[in-house]
């Protein structure tokens, strides 16, 4: 079966391309002709998701899956979320992102935060969502100098370590993305 992965990110692409095998041809977006910068203009992670796959449906008709992805601080009311790479206001300034994140948890003793995948898959117009999540609690300082975004704050439950101190092969087999897209690999070697 041909599927297009609604993303032009080279790594999430090869990683999922992997967990496929040969019974799929992953198209990615350029692959279909699709330049667009996809609006993500929904206030849930789950409606970005699914903004994105129905995006490519609508106009190409052809069967598909996107991601979107966030952290979510329940002390902060689930913000981030759906602002997580633009939550200082430029988009992908990780750095800055951080910082306002500290800032605006302060001294707070409840520390719980999750990231989420959220996948929305489109098979012949039928939609479905597939969900992976990552439980810990952000830490007051940086720790770790690998991965991105929020990585350096985020400490994994029942471990000492935060994401940014794991190699990208442990976060790979861990993280809410990996668990999301093994979940959507399971349904779709069952059906
Ligand atoms: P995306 O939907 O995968 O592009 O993720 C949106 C934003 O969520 C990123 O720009 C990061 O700020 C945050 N994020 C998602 N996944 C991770 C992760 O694994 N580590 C750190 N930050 C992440």
């Amino acid at each position: 079966m041909t599927l297009c992965f609604a993303s032009n990110n080279k790594h999430k692409i090869e990683e999922i391309a992997d967990m496929l095998g040969d019974t799929f041809v992953l198209q990615t977006l350029n692959d279909i002709g699709c330049y667009d910068d996809i609006p993500e203009t929904a206030d849930t992670i789950e409606g970005n998701s699914l903004l994105k796959a129905q995006y490519v449906w609508e106009r190409y008709q052809i069967n598909c899956f996107a991601d979107d992805s966030g952290l979510e601080v329940a002390a902060l009311g689930g913000a981030p979320g759906v602002m997580s790479a633009r939550y200082a206001g430029e988009h992908g300034n990780h750095d800055r992102n951080i910082d306002l994140l500290l800032r605006n948890l302060g001294n707070d003793t409840n520390r719980s935060a999750r990231f989420k995948t959220v996948i929305t898959l489109i098979i012949n117009g039928q939609q479905q969502q597939f969900t992976g999540i990552l439980d810990g609690t952000i830490i007051t300082e940086r720790r770790g100098s690998h991965g991105f975004g929020y990585d350096p704050v985020f400490e994994l439950s029942d471990t000492n370590r935060t994401l940014a101190e794991m190699t990208m092969t442990e976060k790979s087999q861990i993280s809410h993305r990996a668990r999301a897209f093994e979940k959507l690999t399971k349904h779709l070697n069952q059906s």
